[in-house]
């Protein structure tokens, strides 16, 4: 169920917030990764060019409820992604797009299933991300990207992009947040789990965690 929409003032200030957080632990860098919220009349989405350390909330990017940008800075170049999330998606309150290192990095692996791209290692991944597909890799900006995106949205709220990066909606900014951050920490693991024995949850171990904490 989608909590009650954020207010634009506290929307700006929560965006800036967590752009900070993320660009300080490393999770973005450069201009890379953006962030969205769903407000009563449109949305609120980080502007392009600008890194997500350093967002000044009174010029984050307004689109109207068509998806058209109506003030602040030119919106980042994926807000097709973000939109397509939310159409898809119509309980989604936030979403969070970033270029983390360890999830492009799988991205990238010859040897992944696109259906389900991490392995169960925690229950945190399972009650946070769930199952995980690949969407093929376009170029910036292609709207191809946007309707693959959407393709899987329906069904999932956390999407990898092939030699891109992670991208996550949430019925909160928090839920979102955390959902994107336990998915690149289980990247981390699983890259350091290569060539290890590894032993991940059992079928009967996530099928319990999906009846007990049903996302
Ligand atoms: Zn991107």
């Amino acid at each position: 169920m989608t909590e009650s929409l954020m207010k634009e003032s506290l929307g700006r200030d929560r965006i800036a917030a967590l752009g900070r957080s993320l660009f300080q632990r490393g999770l973005t860098f450069g201009s890379s990764g953006n962030i969205s919220v769903k407000i009563a009349d449109g949305w609120l989405m980080t502007p392009t060019n600008v890194a997500l350390g350093d967002l000044d909330p009174a010029r984050i990017s307004k689109l109207d409820a068509a998806g058209q940008h109506l003030s602040g800075d030119a919106p980042t170049k994926e807000a097709m992604l973000h939109l397509a999330m939310y159409r898809e998606r119509p309980n989604a309150a936030a979403v969070v797009h970033l270029h983390s290192t360890h999830s492009v990095a799988v991205s990238a692996l010859s040897h992944i299933d696109p259906e389900d791209v991490l392995p169960p290692i925690t229950a945190y991944y399972v009650m946070r991300v769930g199952r995980l597909p690949l969407a093929p890799y376009y170029p910036p900006g292609d709207p191809g990207l946007a309707e693959a995106v959407g393709r899987l949205a329906s069904k999932h709220h956390a999407v990898l992009l092939a030699n891109h990066g992670p991208v996550v909606a949430g019925t909160s900014l928090e839920a979102a947040a955390g959902a994107i951050e336990e998915l690149e920490e289980t990247a981390k693991l699983f890259l350091l789990l290569q060539g290890h024995r590894a032993k991940i949850l059992s079928p009967e171990q996530v099928a319990t965690l999906r009846e007990r904490f049903p996302s």
